[in-house]
């Protein structure tokens, strides 16, 4: 009997992906689902930036390339932190893959022994943890509440790091809360790592450009550089520039971190694909226009949602997203409720579940991000539907005994 890895057969498929898959599955078999569990821009990739990667095929970028990405990439991307964040990176701290889902992989990869922790704020991206835990790693889950606006406070912080904590994780704007640290909050972080000198920390920025309300956003080296040489820096051309499939991420941190992910990538995926390279390279060098008018889009979409959902007050939302396209609704007056069949709603899973089966409506149950008893939207698709989605929800709950 074939016998798979115990580690390959303890680690769960991504769950935003699993349930994504059933909706798309619901779909080819002729039901009207509308799919709200994705996290994706719904439009096109800019068309300059799809003719820059048609020419530069055409040009014969068609090789490999080195492991950390063309120089000439690496140059756009450090003259991207210099201007957007007035960080000085050179292109020996800055490497590239096949999206920054990759890059969080190879750093984990590179530094985790087994048994080492990694502070994992909550809510959540549902990777973090299976990619730590994958590598011998142990997530310890610091669960931030509304009452906190889902941020890690400085306390909280202290109280998780033992000595052997070898890494802290922080994403602003978050997924899937939309919550953006403000400088003096990465401030206050910053000074409780300065007791810690062995904690290296992954500031993950793949939201940087989506920001919805007038709360700006901070890089964390930006705010505490003194941090920058443990410090590693995680981003990409996915949401911003709605680019998910071309699969191009970046990272910037010190040379000896970025040495040990590119010496991984080499004997993995050897580089990211240099077609998708050529394309992140026009990217981030092009007219910036197309990034702020996809803010502008979703900051319409999320003004649009928020009047209509008042229709159904059994979704909470605590407060605006400052970023992101998500809402992390709270459900806890739908747990206990009884659906038509007679099955007891007995967990944000159950009410994503009955969301899907009697509203056709795809979600993300809290527990995923793990924070419960949550289900989370996402707007990066047409709001139109996602109103009908919040009529079906409605009809739905009113099923309900
Ligand atoms: N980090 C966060 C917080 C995300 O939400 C995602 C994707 O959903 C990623 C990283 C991965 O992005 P990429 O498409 O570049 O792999």
């Amino acid at each position: 009997m074939l016998k798979l890895s115990q580690k390959v057969e303890s680690l769960p498929s991504s769950p935003s992906m699993a349930i994504s898959s059933q909706a798309k599955k619901m779909k080819s078999e002729g039901i009207d689902v509308i799919d709200l569990s994705i996290g994706e821009p719904d439009f096109n990739t800019p068309e300059h930036i799809i003719d820059a990667a048609m020419a530069a095929a055409k040009a014969g970028a068609t090789k490999y390339t080195v492991p950390a990405g063309n120089e000439s990439l690496r140059k756009a991307i450090a003259q991207k932190f210099k201007q957007d964040n007035e960080l000085d990176y050179t292109v020996a701290e800055i490497t590239t893959g096949v999206g920054a889902k990759q890059l969080i992989f190879n750093a984990f990869m590179a530094t985790l022994e087994s048994g080492d922790e990694v502070v994992v704020p909550t809510p959540c991206w549902v990777s973090y943890g299976d990619i730590v835990a994958l590598h011998g790693g142990v997530p310890v889950y610091v669960p931030c509440s509304e009452a906190v606006g889902f941020k890690l406070t400085p306390e909280a912080l202290r109280q998780s790091i033992t000595a052997k904590t070898r890494w802290l994780i922080i994403n602003s704007p978050g997924n899937p809360t939309g919550a953006v640290y403000s400088r003096a909050e990465l401030e206050a972080l910053g000074e409780v790592l300065q007791d810690f000198p062995e904690v290296l920390v992954m500031s993950d920025e793949i939201y940087e450009h989506i920001i919805l309300t007038g709360v700006p956003f901070v890089s964390f080296a930006q705010a505490c550089p003194y941090l920058k040489d443990r410090m590693l820096i995680i981003n990409g051309v996915s949401k911003s520039y709605a680019m998910t499939g071309w699969r191009l991420g970046y990272a910037a941190g010190p040379e000896k971190l970025i040495g040990g992910m590119n010496k991984l990538e080499s004997q993995s995926c050897t580089s990211a694909t240099s077609v998708a390279q050529a394309a992140a390279q026009a990217a981030l060098l092009g007219d910036q226009d197309c990034v702020r008018q996809a803010r502008q889009t979703f900051v319409d979409r999320l003004a649009t949602i928020r009047s209509e959902l008042a229709i159904v007050p059994e979704l909470t939302l605590s407060s605006v997203p400052d970023g992101a396209f998500y809402l992390f609704l709270g459900c806890q007056s739908l747990i206990g409720r009884r659906t038509a069949e007679g099955k007891v709603l007995d967990s944000d899973a159950a009410v994503s579940g009955f969301l899907l089966n009697a509203a056709k409506v795809a979600t993300v149950p809290g527990a995923a991000f793990g924070m419960s008893p949550y289900v989370r939207l996402s707007f990066a698709t047409d709001p139109a539907l996602v109103v009908k989605a919040l009529k079906n929800i409605r009809s739905a709950i009113d099923g309900l005994a």
